[in-house]
């Protein structure tokens, strides 16, 4: 008998015996179980009692681990349903920031120290900005709103020339609600229809099954363009919408690759607007990038700007001071003549379909909305189809010297230092995910979802669920104090750190126990229905 399946070798070790690593996520994965846990230490400032607890990785739709992708898709569906064919109108109060969300907060605070300690010391704060970033976008995405720092600027004040121009669309008289009209039928029964519109972007060559029939007469740099800026076109267009429709419409949105790599969204849409009317709008809709100009590029290769200490970039030849985000900006204000650096349409396949509330119809769309949002916009480079790949390849480059944003170390290039310009900034080598291989040009949300949807954010979702859970399992889910515990990270290599393996493995446990217990609930559930069931019939 071997030590492994000897009874009596403690079970935690023959739980770390080496177990191949994938077989354990294999089992990990059928249990949907988390495959990446992300370890934290929790202290409970009530005991005193640390222990080190694996939080699911599971933040976001684009998890390269398939259980909690499954888990967010699922909860996203549960969300579109929930608001799609709202009969009373959404009260939205400020949430309280439960555990998680004050984690992230935390997280936060303590990613900002040991970034100003590194720049302190001169050091790299690259990936720590990039970090920095990602956890707010997660901690708007954990459901609350604004910047943790607050605003720290004054927005600028744009001046008219810059102003987006308003197209020409009926513009009907706002009433304040946000839920579509009801139709009532020769029956007497009550409609309520609503809309599923799928937006595309125009075409920059013909393409033959995701690849262009001639890639050197397909335009990559506006494909790249579009990309980049696609959510704002996706804002306008709710703005344009809202006002011709009248009313306050709240939608639920995804935004997935088509097999060109263009980003397209599919859209529900509460309520409904004759199919002319929402064609002119999609038709109507453009949004104009007022960004400096990138026709000229000023410095590459060896010839790059040098930052000085108290000046910014300079010149290497001449000395000048090159001119900031904002200088760059207010020229561009000045310059009567000046054209937006890129217009943004949408394409003219829109598709729209009517949908009523409770059919088949409609549960369909829900699945189709949420079907390839695990899917990443960059899946065609690990494709053996050569053509794809290349195209792939070919819209990557043409990102690369694409500025993604006004902080983008891009703009070196083009002579303009970028906004919070800092040492050290390369121009083709920011590490914005819009110019990564997983995101070729989009790096917004893959689920768009309007405030007034549901009355719920994905967390109350999430903590549905939670109660269904723990009210089947007949525990009482006593709502925890959230200034309880202080979370902190666990770096690799800790000492109380179990192997990825174990911890694995116990998660798959409690997850089967837990299983167990919810069947053999169901069970009794299904004898006590069956009794009542022969009891009336005897
Ligand atoms: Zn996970
Ligand atoms: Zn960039």
């Amino acid at each position: 008998m071997t030590a492994a399946n000897d009874r009596a070798t403690p079970r935690a070790v023959r739980m770390a015996m080496p177990l191949a690593r994938g077989v354990v996520e294999e089992i990990a994965k059928q249990y949907g179980v988390c495959i990446r846990p992300v370890p934290l230490r929790r202290q409970d400032i009530l005991t005193g009692q640390v222990e080190v607890i694996d939080v699911p990785c599971g933040a976001t739709l684009e998890s390269k681990c398939p259980p909690c992708a499954k888990r967010n898709r699922q909860l996203r569906r549960a969300q579109c349903r929930e608001g799609w064919h709202l009969d009373h109108e959404p009260v939205n109060l400020p949430d309280n920031a439960d555990e998680y969300q004050r984690h992230l907060v935390e997280l936060r605070a303590d990613a900002q120290t040991w970034r100003d300690e590194v720049e302190k010391t001169g050091g790299d704060t690259t990936d720590l900005d990039a970090a920095i970033v990602d956890l707010d976008e997660e901690i708007n995405a954990a459901g609350m709103r604004g910047n943790v720092l607050g605003r720290t600027s004054g927005k600028r004040s744009r001046s008219t020339k810059r102003r987006q121009d308003a197209p020409d669309l009926p513009k009907r008289q706002m009433i304040k609600t946000t839920l579509g009209r009801t139709f009532t039928g020769s029956d007497g029964k009550v409609y309520r229809p609503s809309m599923f519109v799928t937006l595309t972007l125009p075409s920059y060559g013909r393409v033959l099954e995701g690849a262009p029939l001639d890639p050197d007469r397909y335009d990559y740099a506006r494909a790249a363009r579009d990309a980049l800026h696609f959510s704002k076109l996706v804002d306008r267009f709710v703005q344009n919408l809202r006002r011709v429709a009248g009313y306050d419409v709240q939608y639920f949105a995804t935004v997935e690759p088509q097999k060109r790599l263009a980003p397209h969204l599919h859209m529900a849409i509460r309520g409904t607007l004759p199919r002319a009317e929402l064609r002119q709008i999609i038709a109507a809709t453009y949004h104009q990038v007022w960004w400096p100009s990138t026709d000229t590029v000023r410095f590459e290769g060896d010839h790059l700007p040098v930052w000085e200490d108290g000046a910014g970039y300079l010149d290497p030849e001449t000395g000048e001071v090159l001119p900031t985000w904002e200088q760059a900006l207010d020229k561009l204000d000045q310059d009567d003549e000046a054209e937006p650096l890129h217009v943004l349409r949408f394409g003219d396949q829109a598709d729209i379909k009517g949908v009523l509330a409770g059919t088949p119809d409609a549960d369909q769309l829900i699945q189709y909305l949420s079907k390839y949002l695990t899917k990443s916009l960059g899946d065609a480079l690990g494709t053996d189809d050569p053509r794809r790949k290349a195209h792939a390849e070919r819209l990557l480059d043409a990102l690369r010297f694409e500025p993604c944003a006004p902080t983008c170390p891009n703009w070196l290039r083009y002579g303009v230092q970028p906004k919070g310009a800092k040492p050290g900034m390369v121009p083709g080598r920011c590490r914005g995910k819009a110019h990564k291989p997983d995101h070729l040009g989009y790096a917004g949300r893959r689920v768009l979802v309007s405030r007034k949807w549901s009355n719920k954010t994905l967390t109350e979702h999430k903590q549905d669920r939670r109660t269904w859970v723990l009210e089947a399992l007949g525990v009482e889910d006593a709502p925890v104090d959230p200034h309880r515990y202080v979370w902190r990270p666990v770096k690799p290599g800790d000492p109380d750190l179990a192997p990825i393996g174990v911890r694995l493995l116990r998660s798959v446990h409690e997850r089967q126990r837990w299983r167990n217990h919810l069947d053999r609930l169901q069970a009794e559930a299904d004898g006590r229905v069956l009794s009542a069931i022969e009891g009336r019939a005897a």
